[in-house]
């Protein structure tokens, strides 16, 4: 900030003037009367812009009157002239005749300041203020060290150092505004200037950076904030994997190699495009995505016969015309790259999008129901599909729906659990994403039809501690934003 540095400048002059004024002698020597004469002239000299010329006024004082008032005088000429080596020199001179004189060591660690060497300013203030506890200049001795740990970005000893500075001289708003200026120029310093910044608005309402510090805090905060979050969904990560969905949706060791990179990719960003708040706590309840070259591979001992019909499919059709299905006994939703169409060709899944978010319903589906237990809520159920409030709401529904349109919602309206479990899974992809279906397509029109059954998913989604969690975290680091 060099306007700031220039006002100090202008005001340590002003100090040394009036410092100069009172120490003019009671009787005044011929010598001294002359010395004081020149010096007049270099003051005069100075204030009209001519620093060399006040600077020969100076040097004929000295041979004079050789006192440390002159010779601060000059280094402080060389300073305004920006030349700061030059000024080290009679500012060591002012310094030996008065090592007690704040000013002086004040004036020079300006200069080290300024040649950007924080280290022999600072070693120049602290040895000062080790011996010296007051002086004229005490507080800006101790302002520039804020500036030089500012200038190492040692922070925490920065804003210690401008704490001193006010309160050897509570009046300097420039130590003031030097301090915000520097703790607001890296983020390391965010701690320190949260700290000083709210008391620097109150008191500096119209100062020309108060806009900025204002946006500054907000941005502080907002990045502690996302700051916390991250930290917690990387803990969550380390701790469960539960932020990971490399490890959500996997390709089982046993089909290593015949599912293709590209494939398993997309199912991966599928889950991506999901909130979290909906696949991350059936991760952590346990449930996998198994990408599989076929639906029928990852079946086990524990599965159905795989020549079996499917439930909702057609006569003839078994599970090798399954592109993908949920098995909530092993927790896992199967995904398969390739499956046979109604003509009994081999196909490949183009877009896993709406089969992935369908199986998940079936998994949330089943989640709940291992929630209504764990929770011991009054009503325990297998799925919440197949609950009391659930199976009500899809009956005010189903009975509406009369003639031809039975044939068109054949699937929601199949008999047992059957069609409650599968209009769960579809309407599940509207809790979230009311873009995801094409307006009049099949599920557009399933949506509208079944309209109790969806209020009934949305109220059921808050029985789920985990989602509320993650949406009270999401939440708060949404709001950040706005
Ligand atoms: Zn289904």
């Amino acid at each position: 900030m060099p306007s700031l540095v220039l006002s100090r400048l202008v005001a340590t002059l002003f100090i040394l003037l009036v410092l100069c004024r009172g120490t003019e002698p009671a009787v005044a020597s011929s010598n001294e009367t002359e010395a004081y004469q020149l010096y007049q002239q270099a003051v005069a000299l100075r204030k009209a812009n001519r620093p060399v010329e006040a600077l020969n006024c100076l040097n004929k004082v000295l041979v004079l009157k050789p006192d440390w008032q002159t010779y601060h005088f000059i280094g402080l000429l060389y300073m305004e002239m920006k030349r700061y080596r030059e000024a080290f020199s009679p500012l060591a001179r002012a310094y030996g005749l008065a090592p007690a004189e704040s000013s002086t060591v004040a004036s020079a660690a300006e200069c080290y300041y300024l040649l950007k060497d924080p280290d022999n300013a600072i070693a120049l203030c602290t040895k000062y203020l080790a011996k010296y506890k007051t002086g004229d200049s005490i507080g800006t001795i101790w302002q520039t060290l804020g500036r030089c740990y500012a200038q190492k970005k040692q922070f925490a000893q920065s804003l210690d150092a401008f704490r001193n500075s006010l309160k050897a001289d509570p009046t300097d708003d420039f130590t003031w505004q030097a301090m915000c200026g520097d703790l607001s120029s890296d983020d390391a310093a965010a701690p320190q200037f949260k700290s000083v910044a709210p008391e620097f608005l109150k008191r500096f309402p119209n100062d020309s950076n108060a806009q900025y510090y204002k946006a500054r805090l907000q941005a502080l905060d907002y990045s502690q904030a996302r700051n916390r979050f991250e930290d917690e969904a990387v803990a969550r990560s380390k701790a469960n994997h539960q932020d990971n969905v490399d490890a959500f949706v996997i390709v089982p060791p046993q089909f290593g190699g015949r599912v293709s990179p590209r494939f398993l990719a997309i199912v991966r960003q599928t889950v991506h495009g999901i909130p979290k708040t909906i696949w991350e706590p059936l991760y952590a309840y346990g449930y996998r995505v198994h990408v599989v070259p076929h639906v029928v591979d990852d079946f086990t001992d524990r599965d159905c016969n795989p020549e079996d019909q499917p439930r909702g499919y057609k006569k003839g059709a078994t599970y090798k015309n399954v592109p993908a299905l949920a098995m909530p006994h092993r927790k896992v939703l199967i995904v398969a790259q390739n499956y046979l169409n109604d003509e009994g060709k081999e196909e490949t899944m183009k877009d896993p999008d709406h089969a992935m978010c369908h199986e998940l319903g079936h998994a949330y589906d089943e989640y709940l129901g291992f929630l209504s237990k764990k929770m011991n809520l009054s009503e325990k159920y297998d799925g919440f599909s197949q609950s009391k409030a659930f199976a009500a709401a899809y009956e005010s529904d189903a009975k509406k729906i009369a003639g031809k349109e039975r044939e068109t919602f054949s699937y929601y309206l199949q008999s047992g659990k059957a069609g409650q479990e599968e209009l769960f899974a579809n309407l599940f992809v509207f809790l979230w994403d009311n873009q995801l279906v094409e307006p009049g397509s099949h599920d557009d029109m399933t949506r509208a039809k079944f309209s109790n059954a969806l209020k009934s998913i949305s109220e059921a989604r808050s029985l789920d501690p985990e989602y509320i969690r993650l949406r009270d975290l999401y939440d708060s680091h949404v709001k950040q934003y706005k």
